[in-house]
């Protein structure tokens, strides 16, 4: 387990003598000039490019991945400097947009630590959307700025426990990165990955999943499509709609949760409300950052748990379970002064 345990510290060391010094993490503000919105919705764009973004990276290759506008886009780091990274971890992106100016934004890495110093992304291209757009945009050998990578490991952080793993759309980007890290490094406790699609058309990176559940039985993987064709024989529904039933125990398991911040934000709350501890549960919005799940859907995510091995605070009384006279919390009322 040695090597699954390399945590966030350990890949700062592993950056600390580069010069100069690499982002590590958008919450330590150990770098806060790494811009990283959480959902996109960002600063505004600048005349001049940032002199933070100042690593360069070759296209090699572009792959359209789907008709729906997913493409994979292969990066070679030719600036020189060590491109140290853990599995979750993401480059900061500065596009230079028309008209616009220059923006930023984050794009977690595909490929794997150990391909450096080529790397992988997968992109939507979202409708409307200037940096997904910019990127997309890229031909072979164009240079791309960026800063980092920088971030949260996904390693898992205990021993023993099992992995769940959500991702909607290219959420599944670092998952990718995680599950061939830890496949090939030996873990060997089960990993259960459910991807949440809208359409069939969205399907891609069949391939290597299809590879690692032929090579470990330890993996397997779920495509639950939300808008699914006549005749689609998979499973269909939102994650938050399918993955409660299908999860038999909770306590067993560390979450990582990527991707549309209304199912991220959801099921981790969810999950917290079934009992699961805040310390096992991970989650990366890409864009909704800011979503407030709803009291009603949540109420709805939280019926559809079959697993009973946690005690779900959402679900008891502590007054049943204390068997006490009266709801924690409420005061007894004073006592009528005594009469003489
Ligand atoms: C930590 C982190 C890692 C990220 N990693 C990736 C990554 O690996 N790949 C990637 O493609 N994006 C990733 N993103 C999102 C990325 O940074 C941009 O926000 C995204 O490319 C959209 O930027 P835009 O300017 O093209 O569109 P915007 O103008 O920001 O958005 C246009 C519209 O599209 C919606 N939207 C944004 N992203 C998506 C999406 N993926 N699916 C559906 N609708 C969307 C927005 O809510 C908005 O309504 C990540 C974000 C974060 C915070």
């Amino acid at each position: 387990m040695a090597r699954f345990g390399r945590d966030r510290r350990s890949a700062r060391k592993a950056e600390v003598g580069q010069t100069p010094p690499e982002p590590t993490s958008r919450d330590e503000g150990s770098e806060p000039n790494l811009h990283v919105e959480p959902d996109g919705a960002d600063q505004p764009a600048r005349a001049k490019p940032s002199r933070h973004y100042d690593r360069r990276a070759k296209l090699l290759e572009r792959t359209l991945l789907t008709s729906t506008g997913t493409v994979r886009l292969t990066f070679e780091v030719v600036d020189g400097r060590p491109f140290v990274f853990l599995p979750g971890y993401f480059v900061s992106v500065e596009s230079e947009i028309p008209g616009v100016g220059f923006r930023h934004s984050p794009y977690c890495i595909l490929s794997r630590p150990g391909q450096a110093p080529v790397f992988e992304l997968i992109v939507r291209l979202v409708g409307g959307g200037e940096r997904s757009a910019y990127l997309g945009s890229l031909e072979v050998g164009d240079l791309l700025a960026f800063r980092g990578p920088g971030g949260h490991s996904m390693l898992p952080r205990a021993s023993g426990l099992d992995l769940v793993l959500l991702a909607t759309g290219v959420g599944i980007g670092p998952l990718c990165s995680l599950v061939g890290e830890l496949l090939e490094g030996g873990f060997d406790r089960p990993i259960r990955l459910f991807w949440g699609l809208r359409l069939a058309e969205d399907i891609c990176l069949i391939d290597e999943l299809e590879a690692f559940a032929s090579v470990y039985p330890s993996f397997s993987y779920r495509i639950s499509l939300s808008a699914p064709p006549p005749g689609w024989n998979g499973v269909r529904g939102r994650l938050t709609e399918i993955v409660p039933a299908l999860l038999g125990t909770l306590g067993a398991s560390e979450y990582r949760l990527v991707g549309n911040g209304a199912m991220t934000e959801e099921m981790a709350t969810a999950l917290g409300d079934m009992g699961v501890g805040k310390e096992v549960i991970y989650r990366e919005a890409y864009f909704n950052g800011r979503h407030r799940p709803d009291k009603a859907v949540l109420a709805a995510i939280r019926s559809r748990f079959v697993a009973s091995d946690l005690l779900a605070p959402s679900a008891l009384d502590a007054a049943d379970l204390f068997h006490l006279d009266r709801p924690l919390g409420r005061t007894r009322r004073p006592s009528a002064p005594k009469e003489d």
